[in-house]
């Protein structure tokens, strides 16, 4: 049995790939380490909580000695390191803790692993020799597009918002524990997700919200901002073939092919809604408004995922209007409208 530490699955992406990989995996034992901020909640595990792989432990990845213990006592194999301040408006309001988390965490995850598994420099301890550390990172740290272009791997870096910056900082230290000390390392850096269990103050369970309680639905500027939209369990699934299959030091990009402006995701959502949980009177589009912009809102983002695709042979299942189906379904259950 491997013991993986996999750290922030209490959030919207790694309680999604918690249940999925322990059903895929049946030789992983993963210890969940989550310091449960508010973007964290255990509720998002309840199906997984009895499992005897499942093992979840509270702490904060900024705690070096209690990071060390931890290692001491499971003997982490490998580590899938998701745990991250992650909203992009709280990065503005409050950039501090996105510093501290993202680039003091990850570099306390990273050092400490390369002590347990590593001699020295390019060599590893026998027992440790396949360990690996799996960095979750997003396509944000390549900035902003035009109307057209892709980010590929190997496009500049350029994070506009302090978020951004911050796992951009996050990727250059897993980048240099690869060259430096010849860490086995993969990053992966991926679009929008979207799906069951995220935060509701992200935009599609924001928009789902407001729709259901009859309140303003807000819109940022002019609603034309456009994000490669991914489901989340297609995420998951590229993650688990990265971290399985992926080549040490290298970098991959997840991305869903499917880039929608703001205002195509809100007008289908207030359509599905329209057939679901139709209004006594008019139509869901007449709750949208459109309020300020966010400061240094990048325009669009869009990636090419041909690298995964063609080397590791990842493709996603869903497009959005499949995957969007599925999304207001399961909030519906749980703002308890029922159809
Ligand atoms: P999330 O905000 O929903 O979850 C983050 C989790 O990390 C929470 O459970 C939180 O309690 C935990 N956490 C925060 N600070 C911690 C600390 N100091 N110590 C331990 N745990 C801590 O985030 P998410 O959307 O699930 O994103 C997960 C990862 O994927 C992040 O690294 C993010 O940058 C990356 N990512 C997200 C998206 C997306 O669209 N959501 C896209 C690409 C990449």
């Amino acid at each position: 049995m491997k013991y993986v530490l996999l750290t922030g699955g209490a959030g919207f992406i790694g309680s999604n790939f918690i249940p999925y990989f322990i059903e895929n995996n049946p030789h992983y034992h993963l210890v969940n380490l989550d310091l449960l901020t508010y973007a964290g909640d255990l509720n998002n595990l309840k199906e997984i909580e009895n499992n005897e792989r499942y093992t979840f432990v509270k702490g904060d990845i900024c705690n070096r000695s209690f990071i060390e213990e931890l290692f001491t006592k499971y003997q982490f194999h490998d580590v899938i390191h998701f745990a991250a301040e992650s909203h992009v408006d709280n990065s503005i309001s409050g950039p501090e803790a996105f510093i501290r988390t993202n680039v003091l965490g990850t570099f306390n995850l990273l050092d400490t692993a390369r002590k347990l598994w590593m001699n020295g420099p390019n060599d590893y301890n026998e027992s440790f020799k396949n360990a690996r550390f799996h960095h979750v990172s997003t396509d944000e740290v390549y900035g902003t597009l035009g109307e057209t272009g892709l980010f590929e791997e190997t496009t500049a870096y350029a994070p506009n918002s302090p978020y951004s910056a911050s796992k951009a900082g996050s990727d250059m230290i897993v980048r240099s524990y690869f060259h430096t000390y010849g860490m086995n390392v993969v990053t992966t850096n991926c679009s929008n997700n979207y799906g069951p269990k995220q935060h509701n103050e992200k935009l599609i369970p924001t928009i789902i919200r407001k729709a259901i309680a009859c309140e303003n639905i807000p819109i940022y500027g002019d609603g034309k901002n456009v994000r490669d939209w991914l489901y989340v369990l297609d995420h998951c699934k590229g993650i688990e073939l990265a971290f399985k299959t992926g080549i040490s030091g290298e970098t991959y990009n997840i991305g869903g092919r499917n880039e929608r402006n703001n205002l195509y995701i809100v007008d289908t959502i207030c359509e599905i809604l329209n057939t679901k949980v139709p209004l006594k009177e008019g139509k869901y589009q007449d709750l949208i408004t459109f309020v300020k912009d966010r400061p240094g809102h990048d325009m669009r983002y869009a990636i090419d995922a041909s690298k995964i695709e063609n080397n590791l042979g990842w493709k996603a299942d869903e497009n959005f209007e499949t995957g969007i189906l599925k999304t207001v379904d399961w909030y519906l259950e749980k703002f308890k409208v029922l159809t």
